[in-house]
């Protein structure tokens, strides 16, 4: 056992060396409704074999995501663009820290090329945070997004950003590009901030996710928090009415788990009664969409999701459509 603890704080220590010198915790066992089965089918060995020949990351293997033998068996996968190495060392993440290599510039076209051959209906970009670049891999963001569209224009974009912090215009850059759906997460409460995400600040990604709806009003926006990192039930639930005051159209939760010994202690695993409870008190607060399992990951379910999110939408236009209907009915009548 001591053998094994110290194999694995030697491998950590390679991936992440910024993180050598924090406390250990151990890993804590998970519960029956964590467990997954171990990947296997045909399909999800070719969705491997395809992001191989094209290069291409993946955040399912770099966030090493519980989800990547479900999704990758239908072909779902999460592209992680401008490369694998990230600017920032938050204490949730599994994504190796450190000077990144430089911008592939064909990444785009790669992406396009296997957005296209997997036959995608909706697909979700997500990249690492890129502090050192002028534009924090905006412009890269928004060439990706035009290339997708241009080679399968039927396909649906989402794109899971950095923060941008001081990247001045990187956002409408971004936007220009149409993305589908704008995905920025929150992750956790403001309180935990300086511990789980210490170069990140919650009010900023929150105006991030509002000004989106300034620039476009019809564009999804989207968010996630983790649950079973130390918050409090009264903190989710201020960040619930945080992000509908930045009229966040789509709200995902999931249970948090330590990659390592050497990241941020789990504090507890969440029932799936309580994610139950978390959907409800959401979708009472307005969301038109609430993914909350112990499972759900920002991008877990995301073709469907986007689906039932455009027709919650559509639902809730056709009311307003007919009680202005009604409302002009009442006044002409009265006229
Ligand atoms: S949930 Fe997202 S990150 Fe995890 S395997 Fe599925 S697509 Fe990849």
């Amino acid at each position: 056992m001591v053998q094994e603890i110290t194999k694995l704080i030697k491998r950590q220590e390679v991936r992440h060396p910024e993180k050598v010198n924090k406390t250990t915790s151990p890993i804590k066992r998970k519960p029956d409704w964590i467990r997954v089965k171990a990947p296997n089918s045909k399909t999800y060995h070719e969705t491997r074999d395809l992001m191989r020949e094209w290069k291409l990351t993946t955040v399912c293997e770099e966030a090493a995501c519980p989800n990547i033998g479900e999704c990758w068996s239908k072909k779902h996968a999460t592209m992680m663009i401008l490369g694998g190495i990230c600017t920032r060392a938050c204490a949730f993440c599994n994504v190796t820290t450190g000077r990144p290599n430089a911008v592939d510039l064909l990444e785009p076209e790669n992406v396009a090329e296997a957005v296209f051959r997997l036959g995608l209906e909706h697909v979700v970009i997500t990249s690492v945070d890129r502090d050192d670049l002028a534009d924090g891999g905006a412009s890269h963001f928004a060439a990706t997004i035009k290339a997708v569209k241009r080679l399968s224009p039927r396909t649906t974009v989402e794109i899971l950003t950095p923060d941008f912090l001081r990247k001045e215009d990187a956002l409408e850059t971004v936007v220009e590009a149409e993305p589908d759906v704008f995905n920025h997460n929150l992750e956790t409460v403001p309180r935990l901030y300086p511990t789980v995400r210490p170069g990140s600040r919650y009010f900023h990604s929150l105006k991030l996710l509002d000004k989106v709806k300034q620039l476009d009003p019809a564009m999804f926006t989207k968010s996630g928090l983790m649950v079973g990192l130390g918050e409090t039930l009264e903190e989710v639930n201020q960040v619930m009415d945080d992000m509908r005051s930045a009229r966040i159209d789509f709200l995902t939760i999931g249970q948090y788990l330590q990659p390592s010994v050497k990241h941020h202690p789990l504090d507890r695993f969440v029932e799936p009664r309580e994610f139950k409870e978390l959907e409800k008190r959401a979708y009472g607060k307005g969301f038109l969409l609430v993914s909350a399992s112990p499972l759900t990951r920002s991008s877990y379910h995301a073709g469907d999701d986007f689906k039932a999110l455009r027709d919650a939408r559509n639902r809730t236009l056709n009311k307003i459509e007919k009680h202005q209907l009604a409302a002009h009915d009442v006044t002409s009548s009265v006229a």
